[in-house]
């Protein structure tokens, strides 16, 4: 598996955590918010539009109990047949118009003839002449008027209707007499122009943006709603454009509805870009605590192992951290540290220890001719080596065996280890029977007396030797270098001439008879 640091998984991470909510949210504004927002706007734009169309059909209901109020009255009734200008004077002054705020008034005889017509704008107070009642012209407005009748009832109509002054809301009553009875005397037409004030109007009345779309009219390619259909929309729109009809479905005008919520909105709003905005803060408040408060001490903590790991001498980690488990790992790591230190010195003891005898071994041995060397060489301190050899060991093996021959090897190296008392003195075992003895800095009457010291202490050992042909227990010959600062040449001293010039002494001590020792100098060549 790819390893990543961990500052790209605590990236991924936060990465993964952004895109979970981020789709949190977007989801829940997809799927929950805006749906319920786009109901409630479509309820709102349907509120809208029936509030247009029952005041559209208010507009109607006013002006058809105008019209009714006129057509069944006694007086129109009569003035059908009297045709009384008295009746016109007293009832159709121009304040009748502007006061009913209506734009002509119509008396259509039973046979469509016109009695009595008078076209006035309201609100421009000027005369003016229609002719849509002209039905020899106009067949077609014939449906504008009610089917007479002579019962009990009074039969009206009201719509819009084109007319030469453009489109119109018109009401058609048949007159009848206040009692609702006798002949069928004609009809009363009222007309009120549809103009801007209509619609403005019905905007302040509605509190709904409604407008005239006479002017695109004519490029108006989608059938508009008729107002009379009760209508459900779909989804959020803009506006809805209602077509008003007249009694022929020809179109008289268009009324544009423009809805006060007509746009959606959108998924990424204001409120989501703070959203976003706030958690890319959150985010990085929490990169920069995960950083600060775990992975910079992890990577301090990484960083303090591997200068360990370079340096030779371990040194207890740092049991300081922020992090309670950065903590325990440090403590289990300066015990492991600990152990591994214990084991490492006991391993080096063990490179220098002889395991028979358990004093140095040949490789201490060296390496402590080296350090006297050096202290020899730069502080003008000198030593005495000393070979010691057991003497007819080969035939005490053969006569005693080797086990004894064992334990007489150790007995011989403890009494010479004995007699190495002071701090940097040395016994080691150089091989087979043969031992070294090192004492630094000692005159020559003190290294004479320290050797004597030592054939004593062998013969107090007194450990039998049958077949020796020179003593009943076992004794030693020994060669000693001494070495003096006078030795070093060109700051240097060589071991092997030490080696040779105490194995050379080694040899005339046992020439000369063994049990004993002989002491040459360095500085003599005896080599
Ligand atoms: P010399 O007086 O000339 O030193 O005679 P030597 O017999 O002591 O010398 P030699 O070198 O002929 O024999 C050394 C003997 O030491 C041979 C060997 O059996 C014995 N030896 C060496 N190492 C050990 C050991 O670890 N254990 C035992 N038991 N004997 C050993
Ligand atoms: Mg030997
Ligand atoms: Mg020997």
């Amino acid at each position: 598996m790819k390893n990543i640091t961990f500052n790209q998984l605590q990236l991924r991470i936060l990465a993964l955590l952004f895109i979970l909510f981020m789709s949190a949210v977007f989801s829940y504004r997809y799927f929950v918010e805006l749906p319920k927002l786009e109901a409630s706007m479509v309820k709102l734009s349907e509120r809208e539009l029936s509030t247009l169309t029952s005041s559209i059909g208010s507009s109607l209901d006013i002006l058809s109990r105008t019209n009714y109020d006129y057509a069944v009255w006694t007086s129109s009734y009569d003035f059908m047949l009297t045709k009384d200008n008295e009746y016109l004077e007293e009832n159709f002054l121009e304040n009748t118009f502007t006061s009913l705020k209506v734009d002509g008034f119509f008396y259509l005889d039973e046979y469509f003839r016109p009695v009595y017509t008078k076209g006035f704008h309201h609100t421009k107070l000027t005369d003016l002449t229609f002719s849509f009642y002209d039905f020899k012209k106009n067949p077609g407005n014939l449906k504008i008027l009610p089917a007479p009748t002579i019962k009990n009832e009074v039969p009206f109509k009201n719509g819009f209707i084109n007319t030469i002054y453009g489109p119109a809301m018109y009401s058609a009553t048949q007159i009848r007499d206040t009692s609702m009875n006798g002949e069928n005397r004609g009809y009363l037409i009222i007309i009120y122009l549809l103009e801007q004030y209509f619609v403005e109007n019905m905007s302040k009345n509605t509190q709904v943006n409604v407008k005239f779309l006479n002017n695109e009219v004519d490029t108006y390619i989608m059938e508009p709603d008729d107002w009379k259909y009760q209508k459900h929309l779909q989804e959020v729109k803009q506006y809805t454009d209602i077509g008003l009809y007249d009694e022929n479905e020809g179109l008289v005008t268009v009324l544009r509805l423009q809805y006060s919520e007509g746009i959606l909105p959108k998924l990424i709003n204001a409120q989501s870009l703070i959203f976003i905005f706030l958690m890319s803060i959150f985010i990085y408040i929490m990169h920069v605590l995960i950083s600060n408060f775990i992975i910079k001490p992890v990577k301090g903590f990484a960083l303090d192992i591997k200068k360990q790991n370079s340096c030779d001498a371990f040194a207890p980690l740092d049991e300081k951290h922020s992090v309670r488990e950065l903590v325990i790992v440090a403590k289990n790591i300066n015990q492991l540290i600990a152990t591994v230190q214990r084991q490492n010195e006991i391993l080096a003891m063990q490179t220098i220890t002889d395991p028979l005898t358990g004093i140095m071994n040949k490789r201490g041995l060296m390496k402590e001719i080296e350090l006297h060397c050096d202290l020899l060489i730069r502080e003008n301190i000198g030593f005495t080596l000393v070979m010691a050899d057991i003497d007819y060991f080969k035939s005490y093996n053969d006569s005693e065996g080797h086990l004894e021959g064992d334990l007489a090897l150790n007995e011989v190296a403890r009494v010479l280890n004995d007699e190495c008392k002071r701090s940097g003195d040395i016994c080691a075992r150089y091989g087979g029977e043969e031992f070294t003895l090192i004492f630094s800095s000692m005159s020559d009457a003190d290294l004479n007396k320290k050797l004597n010291d030592v054939m004593s202490a062998m013969k107090n050992l007194s450990r039998n030797h049958p077949c020796s042909p020179i003593s009943e227990h076992i004794t030693i010959s020994m060669g000693a270098a001494s070495v003096k600062p006078s030795d070093v040449v060109d700051f240097k001293v060589s071991v092997n001439d030490i080696l040779k010039v105490a194995d050379n002494g080694l040899y005339q001590a046992k020439n000369t008879g063994r049990n004993r020792f002989v002491i040459n100098s360095l500085s003599e060549k005896s080599l």
